[in-house]
Protein backbone atom coordinates (compact mmCIF):
# COMPACT_ATOMS: atom_id res chain seq x y z
CA UNK A 1 0.00 0.00 0.00
CA UNK A 2 2.00 3.49 -1.10
CA UNK A 3 2.07 5.98 1.87
CA UNK A 4 -0.69 8.35 1.16
CA UNK A 5 -0.31 12.12 0.70
CA UNK A 6 -1.72 13.29 3.33
CA UNK A 7 -1.87 12.49 7.47
CA UNK A 8 -5.58 12.75 8.92
CA UNK A 9 -5.71 13.70 12.74
CA UNK A 10 -8.90 12.84 14.75
CA UNK A 11 -10.02 14.71 17.55
CA UNK A 12 -13.29 13.65 19.74
CA UNK A 13 -15.80 15.93 21.00
CA UNK A 14 -17.58 14.07 23.90
CA UNK A 15 -20.44 17.10 23.35
CA UNK A 16 -24.50 16.35 25.06
CA UNK A 17 -24.88 19.85 25.70
CA UNK A 18 -26.63 20.69 22.59
CA UNK A 19 -29.78 18.22 23.14
CA UNK A 20 -31.26 16.49 25.67
CA UNK A 21 -30.79 12.95 25.55
CA UNK A 22 -27.60 11.56 27.74
CA UNK A 23 -25.52 9.08 26.01
CA UNK A 24 -24.17 10.78 22.78
CA UNK A 25 -20.82 12.07 24.58
CA UNK A 26 -19.94 8.74 24.16
CA UNK A 27 -19.80 9.00 20.83
CA UNK A 28 -16.47 9.08 20.25
CA UNK A 29 -15.52 5.79 22.36
CA UNK A 30 -17.81 4.07 19.65
CA UNK A 31 -16.68 5.10 16.62
CA UNK A 32 -12.74 4.63 18.07
CA UNK A 33 -13.41 1.09 19.41
CA UNK A 34 -15.42 -0.07 16.34
CA UNK A 35 -11.56 0.62 14.67
CA UNK A 36 -11.77 3.82 12.95
CA UNK A 37 -7.68 4.55 13.60
CA UNK A 38 -6.62 1.02 12.62
CA UNK A 39 -9.22 1.19 9.34
CA UNK A 40 -7.63 4.57 8.02
CA UNK A 41 -4.34 2.99 8.71
CA UNK A 42 -5.10 0.15 6.46
CA UNK A 43 -5.45 2.10 3.51
CA UNK A 44 -2.08 3.75 3.93
CA UNK A 45 -2.83 6.91 6.02
CA UNK A 46 -0.44 8.09 8.87
CA UNK A 47 -3.30 8.65 11.64
CA UNK A 48 -2.94 10.82 14.26
CA UNK A 49 -5.58 10.24 17.17
CA UNK A 50 -5.46 13.43 19.15
CA UNK A 51 -7.72 12.59 21.47
CA UNK A 52 -10.67 14.95 23.15
CA UNK A 53 -11.44 18.39 23.33
CA UNK A 54 -12.79 18.92 27.03
CA UNK A 55 -16.70 19.15 27.47
CA UNK A 56 -18.38 20.01 31.04
CA UNK A 57 -20.97 17.53 32.27
CA UNK A 58 -24.58 18.59 31.91
CA UNK A 59 -24.32 18.78 35.70
CA UNK A 60 -21.66 21.22 35.80
CA UNK A 61 -23.49 23.82 33.33
CA UNK A 62 -27.04 23.07 34.57
CA UNK A 63 -26.38 26.22 37.42
CA UNK A 64 -25.02 28.45 34.63
CA UNK A 65 -27.70 31.52 33.93
CA UNK A 66 -29.63 29.80 31.19
CA UNK A 67 -31.58 31.47 27.90
CA UNK A 68 -34.42 29.17 27.13
CA UNK A 69 -34.29 29.65 23.65
CA UNK A 70 -30.74 28.40 23.44
CA UNK A 71 -29.82 25.72 26.32
CA UNK A 72 -26.28 25.77 27.46
CA UNK A 73 -25.07 28.19 24.43
CA UNK A 74 -22.07 29.61 26.50
CA UNK A 75 -20.89 26.23 27.80
CA UNK A 76 -21.23 24.83 23.98
CA UNK A 77 -19.33 27.94 22.19
CA UNK A 78 -16.61 27.74 24.87
CA UNK A 79 -15.83 24.17 23.20
CA UNK A 80 -16.88 24.45 19.70
CA UNK A 81 -14.06 27.64 20.32
CA UNK A 82 -11.23 25.34 21.31
CA UNK A 83 -12.49 22.31 18.58
CA UNK A 84 -11.98 25.33 15.78
CA UNK A 85 -8.46 26.03 16.99
CA UNK A 86 -7.85 22.58 16.82
CA UNK A 87 -9.18 21.45 13.50
CA UNK A 88 -7.96 25.08 12.29
CA UNK A 89 -4.29 24.21 13.27
CA UNK A 90 -4.38 20.45 11.57
CA UNK A 91 -5.63 22.23 8.91
CA UNK A 92 -2.97 24.53 8.72
CA UNK A 93 -0.28 21.33 8.99
CA UNK A 94 -1.88 19.86 6.20
CA UNK A 95 -3.66 17.30 7.94
CA UNK A 96 -7.02 16.03 7.23
CA UNK A 97 -9.46 16.31 10.21
CA UNK A 98 -11.89 14.00 11.46
CA UNK A 99 -13.91 14.70 14.29
CA UNK A 100 -16.30 12.85 16.16
CA UNK A 101 -18.97 13.89 18.05
CA UNK A 102 -21.10 14.72 20.06
CA UNK A 103 -23.82 16.08 18.89
CA UNK A 104 -24.40 18.01 16.01
CA UNK A 105 -23.56 21.26 17.88
CA UNK A 106 -19.62 20.08 17.68
CA UNK A 107 -19.68 21.63 13.63
CA UNK A 108 -19.82 25.52 14.83
CA UNK A 109 -16.48 24.30 15.71
CA UNK A 110 -15.65 22.36 12.77
CA UNK A 111 -17.25 23.88 10.24
CA UNK A 112 -16.22 27.70 11.23
CA UNK A 113 -12.41 26.34 10.77
CA UNK A 114 -13.11 24.77 7.13
CA UNK A 115 -14.85 28.33 6.43
CA UNK A 116 -11.48 30.40 7.59
CA UNK A 117 -9.14 27.78 6.18
CA UNK A 118 -9.93 28.46 2.28
CA UNK A 119 -11.09 30.91 0.48
CA UNK A 120 -13.55 29.15 -1.45
CA UNK A 121 -15.67 26.19 0.69
CA UNK A 122 -18.30 24.47 0.71
CA UNK A 123 -20.15 22.12 2.75
CA UNK A 124 -22.55 19.39 2.52
CA UNK A 125 -24.73 18.88 5.35
CA UNK A 126 -25.84 15.22 5.27
CA UNK A 127 -28.57 14.54 7.91
CA UNK A 128 -32.36 14.32 8.49
CA UNK A 129 -32.84 17.25 9.59
CA UNK A 130 -31.93 20.91 8.49
CA UNK A 131 -30.60 22.29 12.02
CA UNK A 132 -31.85 25.40 10.82
CA UNK A 133 -33.91 26.84 13.95
CA UNK A 134 -33.14 29.90 15.46
CA UNK A 135 -33.41 31.11 18.79
CA UNK A 136 -36.68 33.16 17.53
CA UNK A 137 -38.45 29.87 15.88
CA UNK A 138 -36.89 26.45 17.97
CA UNK A 139 -39.29 24.44 19.46
CA UNK A 140 -37.11 22.86 21.81
CA UNK A 141 -33.94 25.46 22.61
CA UNK A 142 -31.14 22.77 21.32
CA UNK A 143 -28.55 24.41 19.98
CA UNK A 144 -28.12 21.03 17.60
CA UNK A 145 -31.15 21.76 15.46
CA UNK A 146 -29.40 25.99 14.86
CA UNK A 147 -25.72 24.76 13.64
CA UNK A 148 -26.12 26.25 10.53
CA UNK A 149 -28.04 29.43 10.76
CA UNK A 150 -25.59 29.55 13.53
CA UNK A 151 -22.68 29.31 10.76
CA UNK A 152 -24.39 31.64 8.59
CA UNK A 153 -24.52 34.57 10.98
CA UNK A 154 -28.36 34.25 11.59
CA UNK A 155 -27.98 33.16 15.44
CA UNK A 156 -26.65 35.37 18.13
CA UNK A 157 -23.51 35.17 20.13
CA UNK A 158 -22.27 33.53 21.70
CA UNK A 159 -23.14 30.70 18.72
CA UNK A 160 -20.38 32.50 16.27
CA UNK A 161 -17.21 31.18 15.90
CA UNK A 162 -14.65 31.84 13.77
CA UNK A 163 -14.38 35.02 11.07
CA UNK A 164 -16.07 33.95 8.35
CA UNK A 165 -19.89 33.37 7.73
CA UNK A 166 -21.33 30.75 5.71
CA UNK A 167 -22.89 31.80 2.38
CA UNK A 168 -26.25 29.78 1.02
CA UNK A 169 -24.60 29.08 -1.74
CA UNK A 170 -21.89 27.55 0.21
CA UNK A 171 -24.46 24.30 1.52
CA UNK A 172 -25.93 21.71 0.00
CA UNK A 173 -28.23 19.57 2.05
CA UNK A 174 -28.63 16.08 1.34
CA UNK A 175 -30.82 13.21 2.46
CA UNK A 176 -33.17 16.08 4.96
CA UNK A 177 -36.97 14.56 5.68
CA UNK A 178 -38.06 16.15 8.46
CA UNK A 179 -38.22 20.06 8.88
CA UNK A 180 -40.08 22.27 11.89
CA UNK A 181 -42.69 24.23 10.29
CA UNK A 182 -40.75 27.93 10.84
CA UNK A 183 -37.55 25.63 9.86
CA UNK A 184 -39.08 25.21 6.29
CA UNK A 185 -40.28 28.71 5.49
CA UNK A 186 -36.15 29.80 6.78
CA UNK A 187 -34.67 27.50 4.64
CA UNK A 188 -36.67 28.65 1.51
CA UNK A 189 -36.16 32.20 2.47
CA UNK A 190 -32.49 31.89 2.87
CA UNK A 191 -32.13 30.29 -0.34
CA UNK A 192 -30.28 27.06 0.64
CA UNK A 193 -30.07 24.28 -1.60
CA UNK A 194 -32.07 21.07 0.00
CA UNK A 195 -31.59 17.32 -1.99
CA UNK A 196 -34.44 16.01 0.84
CA UNK A 197 -34.90 11.67 0.45
CA UNK A 198 -37.98 12.15 -2.15
CA UNK A 199 -35.13 13.99 -4.37
CA UNK A 200 -32.99 10.77 -3.86
CA UNK A 201 -35.86 8.80 -3.96
CA UNK A 202 -36.76 10.07 -7.44
CA UNK A 203 -33.23 10.64 -9.35
CA UNK A 204 -31.08 8.49 -7.20
CA UNK A 205 -28.65 9.29 -4.89
CA UNK A 206 -25.66 9.24 -7.61
CA UNK A 207 -27.72 11.68 -9.79
CA UNK A 208 -28.18 13.81 -6.65
CA UNK A 209 -24.83 13.94 -5.93
CA UNK A 210 -23.40 14.96 -8.96
CA UNK A 211 -25.99 18.06 -8.60
CA UNK A 212 -25.08 19.00 -5.34
CA UNK A 213 -21.12 18.86 -6.29
CA UNK A 214 -22.42 20.47 -9.33
CA UNK A 215 -23.48 23.00 -6.79
CA UNK A 216 -20.49 23.53 -5.15
CA UNK A 217 -18.67 23.58 -8.33
CA UNK A 218 -16.59 27.05 -7.97
CA UNK A 219 -15.09 25.67 -4.46
CA UNK A 220 -11.56 24.61 -3.43
CA UNK A 221 -12.34 22.46 -0.66
CA UNK A 222 -15.53 20.80 0.85
CA UNK A 223 -16.24 20.10 4.88
CA UNK A 224 -18.64 17.02 5.33
CA UNK A 225 -20.46 17.41 8.47
CA UNK A 226 -22.43 13.65 8.42
CA UNK A 227 -25.44 13.11 11.00
CA UNK A 228 -25.73 9.61 11.90
CA UNK A 229 -29.39 9.79 11.82
CA UNK A 230 -29.25 10.57 7.69
CA UNK A 231 -29.26 6.99 7.81
CA UNK A 232 -32.49 4.86 7.73
CA UNK A 233 -32.85 3.79 11.57
CA UNK A 234 -33.28 0.25 10.46
CA UNK A 235 -29.25 0.08 9.90
CA UNK A 236 -28.15 2.94 12.11
CA UNK A 237 -30.36 2.65 15.01
CA UNK A 238 -27.83 4.43 17.72
CA UNK A 239 -28.82 8.09 17.54
CA UNK A 240 -31.11 10.55 19.54
CA UNK A 241 -33.59 11.52 16.98
CA UNK A 242 -34.06 8.72 14.26
CA UNK A 243 -36.27 9.21 11.31
CA UNK A 244 -37.74 6.67 9.03
CA UNK A 245 -37.19 6.85 5.33
CA UNK A 246 -33.42 7.52 5.27
CA UNK A 247 -30.40 6.80 3.49
CA UNK A 248 -29.78 2.55 2.82
CA UNK A 249 -25.90 1.81 4.11
CA UNK A 250 -25.50 1.83 0.18
CA UNK A 251 -26.10 4.96 -0.59
CA UNK A 252 -24.10 6.19 2.47
CA UNK A 253 -21.24 4.41 0.59
CA UNK A 254 -21.68 6.07 -2.61
CA UNK A 255 -21.79 9.48 -1.45
CA UNK A 256 -18.33 8.76 0.35
CA UNK A 257 -16.66 6.88 -2.97
CA UNK A 258 -18.31 9.60 -5.07
CA UNK A 259 -16.47 12.53 -2.72
CA UNK A 260 -13.34 10.45 -2.55
CA UNK A 261 -13.10 10.70 -6.21
CA UNK A 262 -13.80 14.31 -6.58
CA UNK A 263 -10.99 14.71 -4.25
CA UNK A 264 -11.56 18.05 -2.74
CA UNK A 265 -12.75 17.08 1.28
CA UNK A 266 -10.74 18.43 3.97
CA UNK A 267 -12.36 17.73 6.87
CA UNK A 268 -14.80 14.92 8.17
CA UNK A 269 -17.59 15.19 11.37
CA UNK A 270 -19.44 11.69 12.03
CA UNK A 271 -21.74 13.09 14.79
CA UNK A 272 -24.92 11.61 16.48
CA UNK A 273 -23.96 8.64 17.58
CA UNK A 274 -25.34 7.36 20.81
CA UNK A 275 -23.99 4.26 22.20
CA UNK A 276 -26.69 4.19 24.88
CA UNK A 277 -29.43 3.86 21.74
CA UNK A 278 -27.45 1.27 19.66
CA UNK A 279 -27.48 -1.77 18.75
CA UNK A 280 -24.22 -3.54 19.62
CA UNK A 281 -22.05 -0.54 18.67
CA UNK A 282 -23.55 -0.80 15.16
CA UNK A 283 -23.98 2.57 14.02
CA UNK A 284 -20.20 3.41 14.98
CA UNK A 285 -19.28 0.67 12.83
CA UNK A 286 -21.22 2.06 9.87
CA UNK A 287 -19.37 5.47 10.52
CA UNK A 288 -15.99 3.70 10.27
CA UNK A 289 -17.13 2.28 7.02
CA UNK A 290 -18.13 5.09 6.12
CA UNK A 291 -15.29 7.47 6.66
CA UNK A 292 -13.16 4.49 4.85
CA UNK A 293 -14.76 5.05 1.96
CA UNK A 294 -14.56 8.59 2.22
CA UNK A 295 -10.63 8.17 2.55
CA UNK A 296 -10.75 5.59 -0.80
CA UNK A 297 -11.14 2.35 0.57
CA UNK A 298 -12.66 0.20 -2.89
CA UNK A 299 -14.26 -2.87 -3.07
CA UNK A 300 -11.96 -3.94 -5.84
MG1 LIG B 1 -27.85 17.35 12.69
MG1 LIG C 1 -30.12 15.09 12.50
Amino acid sequence: MPQAAYPINIFGVPMDLGQNRRGVDMGPSAIRYAGLQQRLQSLGYQVQDSGNIPVPIIEQVRHLSQDDHMHNAGAIASVCQRTYEAVRKAQSDGQRAVVLGGDHSVALGSVAASLDAADRVGVLWIDAHGDFNTPDITPSGNVHGMVVTSLMGMCPPPLLIGERRLQADQIVMIATRDLDPAEKIAIRQAGVKVMSMSEIDENGMAEVLRASLRALGNVETIHVSFDMDSLDPSVAPGVGTPVSGGLTVREGHLIMEMLADDGRVRTLDLVEVNPILDERNRTAQVAVELAASLFGQRII
